[in-house]
């Protein structure tokens, strides 16, 4: 198992220890040996990615490598990539081919990063558990009984399986921190705005952000380094001074002050859940830093105020899989319109379907501000109780989810109760806040748990910092599957 971080991938090829088709090879091999017990990948191009890490041993044959030249990485399927099968794991886009790259790709691969393969994921990012892929359920790595949580459960479990150093995830409602926690890695959800949207297919375009998935804190810290830029083709791309995500690595805990939110921490987490979120805190505690009670009031109305919005803009954003240009078209229909909803129809699983009825719903005339209308209101009221917790404390300590990975099928029958487990992370999607979430030990059942540091906005480079302080001062993260 090429058991390799980014960072000592990066400096074994510096060193000339290892090419980068040596090690392109090391993970291919070991993807061919793991993947089909986890299904992780659902699309490999070996001879891509063989001729990128011979592309990338010649730039650093020519000396001009970075410090990313050569390091593999596995893209969610959600990313556009030149040549690449983009399917968003739907049977919608099942025979789309990206013509053009997303951005933040665009960004690695210009650093000379090695692409491994396309990752698993709930069919346009809809989900919490992967288990509306068209392509099937991805299996959690430390159990293959349960689920790697959604959306971007590939990209969890192939860093979790070690069949990839590092991935990227998105995050519209947790789908980055919840799979991350699940399967005991860490992940990170910029500030909306901070990373480039374009090329990445669209759920909902007022929440989605890209995000790295690693081991470590500090191999994401690295990675959004590259990932972060200003992008003229992402309205919502922000312009600002080029940052420096890993400046606070090295920066103590002590005298930092940690929120714990007291709708947060409740007898409705499960017992690991509970023991977790202790061992964090006991961690934070012994580096120094000090904990207060925070209060996030409107906590419950994020569930609703979540669902409504982001179903709404689905509806409209998925309007354009309607059989034309590109993806699926029915093979039988009489006239336009049945070619439109046939296409639609056969095309688009349950899931998909479901969110863009509510949203159609939400958004018809006389609906609009019983629940659209209200619904942006109570996003207003979410974002504000942070601006009153962060008066208070640096950064917020809170659970991924009130349980650690459940068993496959166990959450897919009851969509409501999927929705539920999701309040401890669209809150921070509804705000636009960063977030990350890492892991604080194994539960019972010898499933990961991981915890999440929110901060402010813009504050990556201090939570990253924290979760790195945390990361060289206990060994959560390093802990593998059997
Ligand atoms: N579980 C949430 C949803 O289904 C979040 C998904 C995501 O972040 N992409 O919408």
């Amino acid at each position: 198992m090429p058991n390799y971080t980014l960072k000592q991938a990066s400096n074994l090829l510096q060193s000339k220890q290892i090419s980068a088709v040596e090690l392109a090879n090391e993970y291919l091999t070991a993807i061919n040996a793991q993947n089909p017990a986890i299904n992780g990948y659902i699309t490999l191009d070996t001879d891509k990615t063989l001729a990128a890490a011979a592309q990338a041993d010649a730039q650093i044959a020519a000396g001009n490598a970075t410090a990313l030249t050569g390091v593999p990485i596995a893209f969610k399927d959600i990313f556009c990539h030149t040549g690449w099968r983009t399917a968003c794991a739907s049977k919608m886009l099942d025979n789309f081919v990206a013509p053009y790259t997303a951005t933040v790709v665009q960004n690695l691969l210009d650093a000379g990063m090695v692409t491994l393969g396309r990752t698993n994921m709930d069919e346009f990012a809809m989900g919490s558990t992967n288990e509306n892929s068209y392509y099937g359920a991805a299996k959690n790595p430390f159990n293959h009984h349960h689920v790697t949580g959604g959306s971007s459960g590939g990209s969890a479990a192939v860093v979790a399986a070690r069949i990839a150093p590092v991935a990227l995830g998105s995050d519209t409602g947790g789908s980055i921190r919840q799979p991350a926690s699940h399967c005991g890695i860490t992940g990170l959800k910029p500030t909306y705005g901070v990373v480039s949207r374009f090329g990445m297919i669209a759920y909902a375009s007022s929440f989605d952000q890209a995000g790295p998935m690693a081991q470590t804190a500090e191999d994401c810290a690295i990675l959004l380094n590259t990932m972060a830029s200003f992008d003229e083709r992402d309205s919502t791309s922000l312009e600002r001074e080029r940052e420096d995500f890993t400046r606070d690595l090295n920066q103590p805990l002590k005298g930092l002050k940690i929120g714990l939110p007291k709708e947060y921490f409740t007898p409705n987490n499960s017992a690991d859940v509970q023991a977790a979120l202790q061992n964090a805190m006991d961690l934070l505690k012994q580096q120094g830093a000090q904990l207060v009670e925070v209060s996030l009031p409107q906590t419950e109305l994020s569930i609703p105020a979540y669902y409504v919005l982001a179903s709404a803009e689905a509806s409209t954003n998925l309007s354009r899989y309607d059989g034309v240009r590109y993806g699926h078209r029915a093979k039988e229909f009489a006239n336009l319109d049945e070619m439109y909803s046939n296409t639609r129809a056969e095309g688009f699983g349950s899931e998909v379907k479901r969110r863009i009825m509510i949203g159609t719903y939400v958004l018809s005339h006389g609906y609009y501000d019983a629940y659209y209308l209200k619904a942006q209101k109570l996003r207003r009221l979410v974002a504000n109780d942070f601006q009153a917790a962060f008066k208070q404390c640096d950064i917020i300590l809170a659970p991924n989810a009130p349980t650690s990975a459940p068993e496959l099928n166990s959450l897919n029958q009851d969509p409501v109760q999927a929705y539920l487990s999701d309040i401890y992370t669209i809150a921070v999607n509804l705000a636009g806040l960063p977030a990350l979430s890492l892991p604080a030990g194994l539960g019972a059942d010898g499933l990961p748990i991981g915890v999440q540091l929110i901060g402010n906005y813009f504050s990556e480079a201090k939570i990253l910092g924290a979760a790195h302080q945390m990361q060289l001062n206990s060994d959560w993260h390093t802990q593998t599957p059997a």
